[in-house]
């Protein structure tokens, strides 16, 4: 096996072919930052750490020849979204906000390396190394997770490799990328309202969003607390499996992280899907879908049919109030967490004219995009007296409905499918000028959030070439009851042995 090839091959398989010697850790993680740097243009990676990873992967070689057992992960690479703290390594989120301080000028260095260090890592990042990962680099995104195409990173866009003029989805963009153009076979994003699901959808890959409580979100920059979830993309089912598997359970450092046993995942991989009840939201078929994502759905149900599933139409009428929901409750949330990026205590500032205020306001006003900006705006309004019961409160009443409205159709059926994302990848710069559109791209994926439930999204038939693209992937989107992962990897992967994972054309930038 060549050490290019290696990278082809799923997690689970890299791994049994470090343990058992085939390769060696240095020779792959070697081969992932070749690749990144080969398709920097992708922009897929904010910054890498070659020497920290290099290291990482000699341990682990070491270790093997001494003999010792492995973790699951020894010798993998992985990207982690730029949120994701990791000791001394920089961490921007993709704002200007947390670069370095020019202190002299209203400018901020527009350079990722200069990044926050964290002095801790995030509770994921920490169970990563200590079952063997290499963490090789941070991946790009919508400045605080902002966002449905990577275009608000501060720094530059990422592109999809299946077609670079087009986005990869956001706001985990440059995660989705990573794996899709197999620069590393699994990644860590995460999704607040979609952000998982949506670029593993427009980029062929598969992107969990695990329940609300499964993961730690210890060292995650916050964008909305009650929301945020991190998981992973891999380039297969039981790639996805294996990762949320390392990264999930309790922690003593985030009190919202569940005290439920984590399951064996992987086995879930492989089990029977015999009369397995699916549930066929109409509301996610109805009017704004794109034919061929419509199209390529109803085969996906059919091929579940054929394997066992029962098909059962079913209604999620709140659906239609997701995003009016979702942008009150997730923009009052970022205006009290972004609250801290004062100036005073993180990355850049700008001085102002010497008192307080003026430093919070030349700093806030210089160090935010306008994407952030627009939503503490927001945010700020639906919280303030006079507002709050009519926005905020309204929505946080409206989210139990969602809550409820899942609860009454899993009484019906085991798991939900529907579209994950109602088109195709869209071309950059379609719709950064235009936010409703692009909070509209968010309707499939934002209920599951807002009733903090399981769901992930797996590759189901391309959109085939026309006169105008070439052939774009589209994600299956399943949705099961707050800790039924274990059910969606066994239905994602039966269905992934009749669609298995495609990896895009040599890439043109
Ligand atoms: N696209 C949604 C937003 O802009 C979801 C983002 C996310 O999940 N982080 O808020």
């Amino acid at each position: 096996m060549s050490f290019a090839e290696i990278l082809q091959r799923p997690v689970w398989q890299i791994a049994d072919a470090i343990a058992k010697g085939q390769v060696s850790a240095v020779e792959v993680v070697k081969a992932s930052l070749d690749n990144i740097e080969r398709h920097r243009a992708l922009g897929a990676f904010l910054t890498t750490q070659p020497e920290r990873a290099l290291h990482v992967a000699e341990h682990v070689d070491a270790a093997r020849a001494r003999g010792e057992a492995l973790g699951t992960l020894a010798g993998v690479p992985i990207g982690l979204k730029d949120p994701i703290c990791t000791k001394d390594v920089p961490t921007t989120a993709a704002s200007k906000i947390l670069t370095t301080a020019r202190r002299s000028t209203t400018d901020p260095e527009l350079d990722p390396e200069r990044g926050f260090r964290p002095p801790y890592s995030a509770t994921v990042t920490s169970k990563l190394e200590q079952a063997g990962a290499v963490v090789v680099g941070k991946c790009n995104m919508d400045e605080f997770a902002m966002g449905s195409s990577n275009e608000n990173s501060a720094f530059f866009p990422a592109k999809n490799p299946w077609d670079p003029t087009r986005t990869p989805g956001g706001s985990s963009g440059g995660s989705a990328v990573a794996v899709a153009a197999r620069l590393v076979p699994c990644s860590l994003g995460s999704d607040t309202g979609g952000s998982i699901r949506q670029p593993a959808s427009l980029t062929g890959t598969v992107g969990v969003k695990p329940t609300y409580g499964r993961v730690s979100r210890y060292g995650l920059v916050a964008f909305a607390s009650s929301l945020d979830q991190i998981g992973p993309f891999a380039t297969d089912v039981r790639g996805a499996a294996r990762v949320l598997k390392t990264i999930a359970g309790a922690d003593a450092k985030d009190a919202t992280s569940a005290r439920v046993e984590v399951p064996d995942y992987e086995a879930a991989c492989g089990k029977s899907i015999k009369g397995l009840k699916v549930g066929v939201p109409e509301e996610y078929f109805s009017e704004g879908i794109a034919p061929e994502v419509e199209k390529s759905i109803r085969e996906a149900l059919s091929t579940l049919q054929s394997l066992g599933c029962e098909l059962r139409p079913i209604h999620l009428k709140t659906t239609r109030y997701a995003v009016a929901t979702y942008y009150i409750v997730a923009t009052a949330e970022c205006s009290s967490n972004l609250a801290r990026f004062d100036g005073v205590r993180f990355g850049f500032r700008a001085p102002g004219k010497g008192d307080l205020a003026s430093l919070y306001s030349a700093t806030r006003g210089a160090g935010f995009g306008a994407e952030v900006k627009r939503r503490i705006m927001l945010g700020t309004y639906v919280l303030s007296a006079g507002y709050y019961d009519a926005y905020y409160l309204h929505a946080q009443r409206v989210r139990t409905l969602f809550k409820r409205d899942f609860d009454a159709a899993f009484q019906e059926v085991d798991v939900i499918a529907a579209p994950a994302s109602p088109t195709v990848a869209f071309k950059l710069g379609e719709k950064v000028n235009d936010p409703l559109a692009m909070y509209l791209a968010d309707v499939y994926t934002l209920p599951a959030s807002l009733a903090g439930i399981a769901a992930l999204s797996v590759p189901c038939k391309p959109a085939p070439a026309t006169v105008n693209h070439p052939e774009l992937p589209i994600g299956l989107q399943l949705m099961g009851p707050a800790f039924s992962e274990e059910k969606l990897f066994s239905a994602a992967w039966a269905f992934e042995q009749t669609c298995p994972p495609r990896t895009p054309p040599p890439t043109t930038v």
